[in-house]
């Protein structure tokens, strides 16, 4: 079976083919600058990748590329769509209804368009992505994966936010949680590696990359997670303030006179590690600088630890427990350092590595950092939404 799984943003299409008997991804790229030029990037494992600048529109016309360059005897690896068995679509948001991974319908899409106001920057082009399939693969079944669907069942009491309630009841104003593909993933992926059932464990999950989110996942469920009505919720980000004080926002627009937008843009695009450094929002350049002595770079470091240290010790409290801690994403799999920092004092909770393991290991691989000895197992992994999303709809499209 040949799944199709497509990321839409908001100027990109990320695609990768997958062959689901043998789990290789036959073809992968991405188009970006959608909509304001246009370029295409299209790899196959086994030849150098082809790159192409072109007019993208929109949506629709990279999708009619993308399948095109899948089909093309050049650099294709299928001959006809026709042998696309089906296609998985990575949407970010699934609102309240939308609750697991679900065949695409007309009554999803309209569903999708109505939550669009709590969802500006990710719904649309997801949107865009799906009716451009439909379209030019009107007879392929199509699957959407939320990322918000791993939350589902998190309790009330964690979701709801202490406004007044009519918020909620209305506007829809709760905690979501993002990222929901990636923490499912690596979460399956660990109790595998400790070969125990997912009900028997107590993870903490930590997603870091320019987003970062961290999920406390109990017996396999998804219990509490530091995103929140939006992906700006949490600890400190590339670019984005993670949690702060919410009076901060009226003190900017009514003493400094910024404009929502611009509060929006400071928050989103001009904070966490950037904002803080006055670097980069790349950990690895900030790690560059701090090293050399830069204070601001060595106190964004500083700032993104102790998030991710705090979250992980209430995560800790609200299970009662612990026996895992798993690191992935760009951060999470590559900066030894950031790793080291983290679980640096944190004996207490039963959380130790072996520093050695944790600086030297093999690549894309899941592998077991923990110190002998230690009370909790912490391990890191490598995170594949694409292929989770393609085994959603491999699961679906075949029912
Ligand atoms: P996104 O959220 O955009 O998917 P990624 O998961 O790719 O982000 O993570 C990007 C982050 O990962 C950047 O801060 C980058 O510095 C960090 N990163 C990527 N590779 C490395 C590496 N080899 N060493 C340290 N940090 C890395």
């Amino acid at each position: 079976m040949k799944i199709l799984v497509l990321n839409a943003g908001s100027s990109s299409l990320k695609y990768q083919l997958f062959n689901m008997e043998s789990s290789e991804v036959l073809a992968k790229g991405n188009c970006e600058r959608i909509g304001a030029g246009g370029t295409i990037t299209h790899k196959r494992p086994d030849s150098e990748p082809f790159y192409e600048e072109l007019d993208l529109t929109n949506h629709g016309v990279a999708l009619e590329r993308v399948l095109s360059l899948l089909c093309s005897e050049e650099y294709g690896v299928i001959s006809s769509i026709s042998e696309i068995d089906a296609v998985g679509h990575r949407v970010a948001h699934g609102g309240e209804q939308l609750k697991e991974s679900s065949i695409v319908t007309e009554s999803v899409v309209k569903y999708l368009e109505t939550i669009v106001p709590i969802n500006p920057l990710h719904g649309p082009p997801a949107i865009s992505g799906i009716k451009a399939c439909l379209k030019l693969m009107p007879n392929v079944t199509q699957v959407a994966v939320f990322d918000t669907s791993f939350y589902s069942e998190i309790e009330d009491f964690r979701y709801v936010y202490p406004i007044p309630y009519e918020f909620y009841e209305n506007d829809k104003i709760r905690r979501y949680g993002f990222h929901g593909t990636s923490h499912r993933y690596v979460s399956a992926q660990l109790a595998k590696c400790l070969d125990k059932p997912i009900e028997q464990i107590k993870i903490v999950t930590c997603h870091l990359g320019n987003g970062s989110s961290i999920t406390a996942v109990d017996g396999g469920k998804a219990i509490d997670t530091s995103m929140g009505f939006s992906p700006q919720e949490g600890i400190a980000m590339g670019t984005r303030s993670g949690s702060i004080d919410p009076t901060i926002v009226p003190y900017l627009m009514k003493v400094k006179g910024y404009s929502a937008q611009e509060v929006e843009d400071i928050l989103n695009k001009k904070s966490g590690l950037l904002g803080v450094s006055g670097i980069s929002n790349d950990c690895r350049n900030i790690q560059e600088e701090a090293a050399k002595g830069n204070k601001r770079a060595e106190l964004a470091m500083k700032i993104l630890v102790n998030g991710i240290k705090k979250h992980i010790g209430s995560y800790v409290a609200e299970m009662n427990g612990l026996d895992a801690v798993v690191f992935t994403a760009g951060i999470g799999e590559n900066d030894w350092c950031i790793r080291e920092k983290v679980c640096e004092n944190m004996e207490y909770l039963g959380i130790k590595i072996d520093k050695d393991k944790n600086k030297n290991f093999e690549r894309g691989i899941p592998v077991d950092i923990s110190a002998e000895g230690a009370k909790v197992a912490t391990w890191v992994i490598p995170t594949n939404e694409e292929y989770m999303i393609a085994i959603d709809t491999q699961r679906l499209a075949t029912k």
